[in-house]
């Protein structure tokens, strides 16, 4: 396995271009990824934010969702963010009907958790796991994890909720990392994705 590994960002819908250059600058190959042939060959695939129902919806018309709890079950590193964190959950809350996820992390997740007074803020956010002091959090309109099974490892909370969480090679925040130009967390995943190469 090379040192750059390739990594695929799904490209159905939210912040892709951000997250190909966030992985680009925490020297990955980055690439979209949108049908499931695209799959092949990736050491591991970031599930951009954006809206969750309309991933999930996507997903199923591409033909991508059992492709990739195939994917995920086999072992595949994933990182998802915000709505990313949400299709990553084995159970949803509050789901829209007909909404499903790709699961893989043995958690409950609340949708748009933290209200309509909250929609969106940003706020110093301590990552277990990263250097240098708290990641600036962009939240919006943002999940937060309701529990978690004995499998998983919290490893941020923010206001006595959950919001960020690793189960074995799945990761995901409830933030959005890709926004700030602050790598870390994209460090954090890729070097996860070199060391179980
Ligand atoms: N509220 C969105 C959802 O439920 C997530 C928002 C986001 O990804 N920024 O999918």
């Amino acid at each position: 396995m090379t040192s750059t590994p390739t990594i695929g960002v799904l490209a159905l819908q939210g912040d892709v271009r951000e997250h190909l250059a966030a992985l680009a600058a925490a020297d990955a190959a980055a690439v979209p990824v949108r049908r499931p042939e695209e799959l092949t060959g990736l050491a591991g695939l970031v599930i951009p934010g954006g809206e969750s129902t309309t991933i999930s919806k996507l997903a199923a018309l591409f033909g991508l969702t059992e492709p990739l709890r195939a994917a995920i079950r086999a072992g595949l590193p994933v990182y998802g963010t915000c709505a990313g964190l949400i299709m990553l959950a084995d159970k949803i809350l509050d789901p829209r009907s007909g909404q499903e996820t790709f699961g893989g992390i043995d958690m409950i997740v609340r949708r748009n958790a933290f209200g309509r007074q909250n929609e969106s803020f940003e706020a110093q956010v301590e990552v277990r796991g990263v250097p240098g002091g708290p990641v600036e959090g962009v939240f919006i309109r943002a999940p937060w994890v309701e529990s978690v099974g004995a499998d998983v490892e919290v490893l941020a909370e923010y206001g006595g909720h959950i919001v960020a969480v690793r189960q074995g090679a799945v990761l995901a925040t409830s933030f959005h990392p890709e926004l700030t130009g602050d790598h870390r967390m994209h460090e954090l995943f890729v070097s996860a994705v070199r060391a179980g190469s």
